[in-house]
């Protein structure tokens, strides 16, 4: 009888895995052509990758769609922004073969800044202008955005703000157990050192008003590779003119390259 039970749960347990395999692939043509009229009106990342990568980013967008849930709070979760949210994510990790975050599994949105005091309810100062956070706690696995801050990341290069991209980045540097700005899983240690030092250089010249990186930079290290790959991804080519030593290291953490056309996957 037990073994019958046994047999049982794990032919529940197979066809289980059966139909979530599938879901991955069941990216039907229709899906995929409504990923790619969003993407190629929206995000310039997409719009300059060659056409096989193009198909290759649709597929992970499709595989984070899959997987994780994209919650409207009090804002409509439409189809449009829940590509947005996935570009944001794939975008840093596209060199990351299939790589899709399994620490987070859901994305909440809201109609605009948002207030974080019931996550620290002893904190004195209200922060009450937060355009997105990577949830900590019981919220651990989920990463809060405003839609509109999260829409305007894509729409404007000048400002080289992309709130998405900088809370998925915190999300890699968080691979290593700490969002500390050194992402050790993805850096050879030779390199860590050196990174910290050219962070640091430019962190002096932010202070002194020379630099046009954003001053939210200053606010720790974790937040300035989070700002920096913000105009890394969404200005590349502007970024490589100005800060030709960070961008080695940026190169090197996210595998990907810039060139004439923009950014993409290293050979
Ligand atoms: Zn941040």
């Amino acid at each position: 009888m037990i073994y019958l039970i046994i047999l049982a749960i794990v032919f529940i347990a197979i066809l289980y895995f059966i139909k979530k395999a599938k879901a991955f692939t069941e990216a039907s043509p229709s899906i995929l052509k409504n990923y790619k009229d969003i993407l190629l009106k929206e995000v310039d990342y997409y719009e300059q990758l060659p056409e096989d990568e193009k198909a290759q980013f649709e597929k992970r967008i499709h595989l984070f769609l899959n997987e994780k849930k994209i919650t409207g709070v009090d804002v409509e979760a439409d189809e449009r922004t829940k590509v947005l949210v996935a570009a944001s994510a794939v975008i840093p990790a596209f060199a990351f073969d299939d790589y899709n975050y399994p620490m987070i599994r859901e994305v909440l949105l809201y109609s605009n800044t948002f207030d974080d005091s019931f996550l620290h309810p002893n904190r004195e100062m209200k922060q009450d202008r937060i355009s997105g956070m990577v949830g900590s706690g019981p919220l651990s696995q989920v990463v809060m955005l405003s839609k509109p801050d999260l829409i305007s990341g894509f729409q404007s290069k000048k400002r080289h703000h992309n709130v998405g991209i900088h809370e998925f980045t915190h999300l890699l540097d968080k691979t290593d157990g700490v969002v500390d700005g050194v992402p050790e899983h993805l850096m050879e240690k030779k390199n860590i050192d050196p990174w910290l030092n050219e962070m640091h250089k430019e962190i002096q010249k932010i202070r002194a008003g020379a630099s046009d990186i954003s001053p939210y930079a200053l606010t720790n290290d974790a937040e300035f590779l989070a700002v920096a790959s913000e105009y890394f991804f969404v200005a590349p080519s502007e970024f490589k003119k100005k800060h030709p030593e960070l961008l080695d290291y940026l190169q090197k953490i996210f595998k990907q390259e810039v060139s004439e056309e923009g950014v993409q996957p290293m050979e």
